[in-house]
C-alpha cells in the first residue's frame, strides 16, 4: 500500500458554491451600478431613445472592460470557486458582449442624432479619435482571440493581448472627456475606482506576482523519460515554501529557467500528474507537441522553474462522490486522470474505475507499468483498456466506440461520473456518444489542453 495520506483534499478547500453565486451577483450589480448612477445624477437632458441606449451600452461595456483585467489576473480567491478555465471562458464571453455593445454605441448615437458624421467624418476632435482607436484595437483583439488557433501562434497572440491596457486608457480618456454621464462626481469616483482596480490587477498579474515567483524558484529534481516523446519533471519547493496543495487533476503554470535564451521565461500550462499526497515534491508529465515542449527532454535536474497554481476544477474530489467512474483519455490527456487514480490509490478509495486510454501505438502509452500495478491492486478497483489506432496488436484497435464503452463499462452510463481529457475532436465525439448512452451532463467532466 502506498504511503499513508498526510493531508486530505476537500471540496471546501477549493471553493464554495455560495461564494461562486455571490461573486456573480456582485459582478452583475457592478455592471448595473453606472446605469443607476447615471439615472440618479441627472446629467443627461431629454433625448432620443437610441442615444440613451447608446450611452447605457457604453457605460456597461466600459465597466466590463475595466473588470476584464481582474478576471484575467488568475486571482485564486476568484478562480477557486469556478476553475480558471471557466473564469477565462466568462472573460471571453464578456469581451464579446462588450465589443458588441461598443460597436452599437456610435451607431445608435448617430441614429439618435440623425447624422452619420460620427461614423464617417475624419474631422473629429481627438477624444473621439481616442474612442475610435480603442474600438478598432478592441475589434482586432476580439477577432484574434476568437480565431486564435486559425490566425496566430499562441505566443504571438498572447503578446498581442498586451495591448489591452492601451485600449483601456483610450476608452477611459474618451469617456471621461466626451461622456455626459462622466460630469457626475459620483460617476467619476466610480470610474477612477474601476480603473484603479483594473490597473492594480494588471500590474500584480503581469509584473509583481511573476517577480515574486522568480525570487522563489523551485528546482527540477528529476527528469524521467516516460516514452519516446514524454517526460516527467519532478519539482521541489525552495527553502521555506510549502509543497503545492492541490486537488488531483488540477494544473499549474510552469516557467522554466534552463539557461535557454529562446524559452526561459515562457509560461505554459501543465497538469500536476502526481498525487497530492506525494509529499514534498510534485510532478508534471509533458509531451513534445510543439516548439517549447519539444525541448522538454533537455531539462536537467537542478534547472529552475517558476510555478503558479494550482488552478482548474477537473478533479473527482471537487465533484459529487460516486462509486463508479469512467475515465477516457486520449494520449497525454491521461495526466489529470492519472493524478486522480494515484490519489484514489493513496487514499485506498472504495471505488470502481474503468479507464479507456486511446493512443496511436504501444510506444505512446504513458504510465503503462504503473497502471498495470494499479489494476493488480485493491483500491481503486481499476479496469484499464488500451485502444490503439495506428498499430495492430492483440488488444483493441481503432477508435473509442459506443460498443467498446458498453462492453467495458455499461450500455447505460447514468450512474457513472465521467471524466474525459484528450484531443479536441476525440473529446467532442466522446461527449456526444456518452450523452446518447444516458450519461448525465452534470456528471460529465472534461479538461481542455488547448485554449
Ligand atoms: C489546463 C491544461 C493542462 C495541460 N496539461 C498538459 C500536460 O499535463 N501535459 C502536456 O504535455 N501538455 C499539457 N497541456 C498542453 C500544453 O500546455 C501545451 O501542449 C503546450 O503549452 C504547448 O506548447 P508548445 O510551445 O510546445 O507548442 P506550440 O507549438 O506553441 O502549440 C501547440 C498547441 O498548444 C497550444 N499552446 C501553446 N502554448 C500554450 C500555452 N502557453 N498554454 C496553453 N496552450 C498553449 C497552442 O494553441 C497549440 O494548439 C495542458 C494545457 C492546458 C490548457
Amino acid at each position: 500500500m502506498a504511503e499513508v495520506p498526510s493531508k486530505s483534499v476537500s471540496r471546501a478547500q477549493f471553493g464554495s458554491p455560495g461564494l461562486a453565486i455571490g461573486l456573480l451577483v456582485l459582478y452583475a450589480a457592478l455592471l448595473m451600478l453606472p446605469l443607476v448612477i447615471a439615472g440618479m445624477a441627472g446629467t443627461r437632458g431629454p433625448e432620443a431613445f437610441a442615444r440613451v441606449a447608446a450611452k447605457n451600452f457604453a457605460l456597461v461595456a466600459t465597466t466590463i472592460l475595466f473588470m476584464q483585467a481582474v478576471l484575467a489576473a488568475r486571482i485564486k480567491q476568484i478562480c477557486r470557486h469556478y476553475g480558471l478555465d471557466m473564469v477565462l471562458r466568462f472573460h471571453k464571453a464578456m469581451a464579446v458582449l462588450a465589443v458588441t455593445l461598443l460597436i452599437a454605441h456610435p451607431v445608435l448615437l448617430s441614429l439618435g442624432s440623425g447624422s452619420w458624421r460620427l461614423l464617417t467624418s475624419l474631422d473629429m476632435p481627438w477624444p473621439i479619435w481616442f474612442g475610435r482607436t480603442a474600438l478598432v484595437l478592441l475589434l482586432i483583439q476580439g477577432i484574434t482571440s476568437l480565431w486564435q488557433r486559425q490566425l496566430l501562434d499562441f505566443q504571438v497572440w498572447r503578446k498581442l493581448h498586451n495591448i489591452a491596457p492601451v485600449i483601456l486608457v483610450l476608452g477611459f480618456v474618451h469617456s471621461w472627456i466626451v461622456g455626459d454621464d462622466l460630469e457626475s462626481p459620483m460617476m467619476r469616483v466610480l470610474w477612477v475606482v474601476l480603473m484603479g482596480a483594473s490597473v492594480t490587477a494588471y500590474t500584480l498579474h503581469k509584473f509583481v506576482w511573476p517577480m515574486t515567483r522568480k525570487s522563489k524558484l523551485w528546482t527540477v529534481v528529476s527528469v524521467k523519460p516516460e516514452t519516446h516523446s514524454v517526460w516527467t519533471l519532478e519539482f521541489e519547493p525552495p527553502e521555506g515554501v510549502e509543497p503545492l496543495q492541490h486537488a488531483p487533476g488540477q494544473f499549474n503554470f510552469l516557467t522554466l529557467y534552463r539557461g535557454d535564451e529562446r524559452y526561459d521565461g515562457e509560461e505554459h500550462h501543465f497538469t500536476i500528474s502526481s498525487s497530492p499526497l506525494q509529499g514534498q515534491t510534485h510532478t508534471s508529465t509533458i509531451k513534445s507537441s510543439g516548439d517549447f515542449t519539444s525541448t522538454i527532454g533537455a531539462t536537467k535536474p537542478g534547472d529552475q522553474v517558476a510555478i503558479q497554481g494550482p488552478y482548474g476544477s477537473f478533479s473527482y474530489v471537487l465533484d459529487r462522490p460516486s462509486s463508479k467512474y469512467l475515465f477516457i483519455a486520449g494520449g497525454i490527456g491521461i495526466t489529470p486522470l492519472m493524478a486522480m487514480l494515484r490519489h484514489m490509490r493513496d487514499t485506498a478509495a472504495d471505488v470502481d474505475v474503468t479507464l479507456i486510454h486511446a493512443n496511436n501505438t504501444q510506444d505512446d502509452i504513458v504510465f503503462r507499468d504503473e497502471l498495470d500495478e494499479m489494476v493488480d491492486g485493491d483500491a481503486p478497483r481499476l479496469k484499464v483498456v488500451h485502444v490503439l489506432d495506428k498499430e495492430e496488436w492483440e488488444g483493441v484497435t481503432g477508435h473509442v466506440t459506443r460498443t467498446l464503452i458498453a462492453d467495458v463499462a455499461s450500455e447505460d452510463l447514468a450512474d457513472y461520473e465521467i471524466y474525459v481529457c484528450g484531443p479536441p475532436v476525440m473529446m467532442e465525439k466522446i461527449y456526444r456518444m456518452v450523452l446518447r448512452m444516458g450519461a448525465r451532463e452534470a456528471r460529465l467532466h472534461s479538461e481542455r489542453f488547448w485554449l
